[in-house]
């Protein structure tokens, strides 16, 4: 069975995100999306809200998984028998990150996780979740990118934390 894992933080789920999730799990038997519990991260939505957004957003493609993971990608794909990581590139500015962060794991797993990089599919290409946070932030609208439910939590999210 062909196998992947898509990491990230995925703080909130955006339209890139499940544009790339789409994308690989029709290239694999089974995906997996886990997020990555970064305690050196400030994030906006608790890890377990964030698997709960992910399995909602995904529900309808069969072979997606959704889960989380703390320490090393390497670790937790050995550990799951996963040999390919997914990773998405936007701009330019992606890749030297992304380059290093793959060519890292794959030394450290002396090979056996390699990493497959889809590019956003144009009209995503400006679209992150730090954007899409500071959109709503101030109160603009981020139909655009993210699905509805996302976008009421997200309101939500910001009316808890400015009415603290
Ligand atoms: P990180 O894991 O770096 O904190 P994210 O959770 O925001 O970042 O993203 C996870 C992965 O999805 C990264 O590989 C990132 O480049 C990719 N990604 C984010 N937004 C998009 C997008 N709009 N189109 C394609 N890939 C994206």
């Amino acid at each position: 069975m062909k196998k992947a894992i898509y990491p990230g933080s995925f703080d909130p789920v955006t339209f890139g995100h499940l544009d790339v999730i789409e994308r690989a799990a029709a290239m694999f038997d089974e995906l997996t999306v886990s997020v990555l519990n970064n305690v050196a991260k400030s994030s906006l939505f608790s890890v377990e809200e964030r698997v709960n957004i992910l399995k909602e957003a995904t529900k309808d493609l069969e072979n997606v998984k959704v889960d989380s993971f703390s320490g090393l990608l390497i670790d937790y794909a050995a550990s799951r028998d996963i040999h390919v990581a997914i990773r998405g590139l936007r701009a330019i500015t992606d890749f030297e990150y992304e380059l290093q962060t793959a060519q890292t794991n794959s030394m450290l797993s002396k090979g056996s996780l390699d990493t497959v990089f889809l590019t956003t599919s144009l009209e995503y290409a400006y679209l992150s979740s730090s954007s899409v946070k500071e959109i709503a932030y101030f109160g603009g609208d981020i139909s655009q990118c993210v699905p509805d439910f996302v976008k009421e939590l997200v309101y939500e999210k910001y009316k808890q934390i400015k009415g603290k």
